[in-house]
């Protein structure tokens, strides 16, 4: 976001908990926790516009952010509703948008009541606090039912019917303050244990009504929120349907290939939406692979020797399962990045 809005005039400020943030690194940066009230009033002083790009922004500090600075987008009420994956479902149902069957659970015996309706598999998940795959179980069979249920009791949870997909799916779509629309094409993407792995953008064999009805559905949702920003919504294609999966708030680890394969990047259509300049094309230009870098980074020499490729690292200390970093691969048809992208998940695996 830093690199993206320093070309086109913008003096930013970050807060994030660990003064070793990525963002840091480059960019001005404020370090507190989300309740510490006296850093939050630093860091929003003199600011004209505030958003974020983490979907578990505190409510409150959102709230209080929102009343501290001239503008605060996307609004707070589309963070609230991103973060609890009960009242996003819901919200996509009042809106008519398809999702996965799903139902609130509070208890084993609810869990095994909404078994009968969702069947094997299903899908048990925190309502908060759930990202890359962490605090979901799948329940395959009856005799997983209580082990599932014991890994994630205590919290809020939904179970969701598990969805045999063709595959997934995702929108990265923008709304400018004056109610001005931009969609970039659909992305292909590629998860392992709830991790995205790897994406293709435009993604293959995406007819115009396909594409269309994505973006009939992400307008419902600009409508509903009166949002300004990038939003993403990830689905899973299923009988040539699209079922919204889950929906952020947010510029998305999907819409990383924006940044050399579009015209305008996710990033600096994200700035130019909250800061009400115009929105910016989001035609693909080629086809491009993105690759991320999931615990370990490979050598950056060995990535760069590769033509073609655009190389991103976070400067983030290692952990297992952590986002580092990715590479982009861009051409002009996509059957040349059949090799090349093969060629980047070896090294990306290590
Ligand atoms: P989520 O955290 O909801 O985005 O889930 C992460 C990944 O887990 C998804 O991208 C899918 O690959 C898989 N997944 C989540 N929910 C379901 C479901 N209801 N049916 C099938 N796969 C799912």
């Amino acid at each position: 976001m830093a690199l993206a809005g320093y070309p086109i005039g913008l003096r930013l400020r970050f807060y994030d908990h660990a003064a070793d943030a990525p963002a840091a690194q480059v960019a001005e940066c404020t370090v507190g926790n989300f309740d510490d009230q006296e850093a939050l009033r630093r860091f929003a002083e003199r600011l004209d516009v505030v958003t974020y790009e983490f979907e578990n922004v505190p409510a409150p500090a959102a709230h209080d952010l929102a009343a501290r600075v001239p503008c605060f987008l996307p609004p707070p009420q589309a963070l609230e509703v991103a973060q609890d994956r009960l009242a996003q479902k819901s919200f996509f149902k009042a809106l008519g948008v398809p999702t996965p069957a799903f139902l609130p659970v509070n208890s084993i015996d609810d869990l095994q009541r909404g078994l009968e309706s969702t069947g094997f598999p299903a899908i048990l998940k925190t309502r908060r606090w759930g990202y890359d795959g962490k605090g979901q179980a799948i329940v395959r069979k009856a005799e997983e039912v209580t082990d599932a249920w014991n890994t994630l009791k205590g919290s809020m949870v939904i179970l969701e019917s598990f969805v045999q997909f063709e595959r997934e799916l995702s929108l990265i779509a923008a709304r400018g303050r004056k109610g001005e629309t931009a969609f970039y094409p659909l992305t292909e993407n590629h998860h392992r244990n709830g991790i995205l792995r790897w994406s293709i953008a435009p993604a293959n064999d995406v007819s115009t009504d396909l594409q269309q009805l994505a973006e009939s559905y992400a307008r419902k949702v600009f409508s509903a929120l009166n949002y300004a920003g990038v939003l993403t919504i990830e689905f899973f294609m299923a009988k040539g349907e699209l079922l919204a999966n889950e929906m952020a708030t947010r510029v998305h680890n999907s819409g990383h290939w924006t940044i050399e394969g579009a015209a305008t990047s996710q990033f600096e259509n994200h700035l130019r939406a909250v800061c009400g300049f115009p929105l910016g094309s989001t035609e693909a230009c080629g086809c491009s692979a993105m690759v991320n870098f999931i615990g370990t980074v490979p050598d950056p020499a060995a990535v760069l020797q590769m033509a073609g490729v655009h190389l991103h690292l976070y400067g983030k200390q290692p952990r297992p399962g952590r986002k580092l970093g990715h590479a982009t691969l861009c051409a002009s048809r996509s059957e040349d990045l059949a090799d090349p992208l093969q060629a980047l998940q070896k090294l990306a695996s290590g």
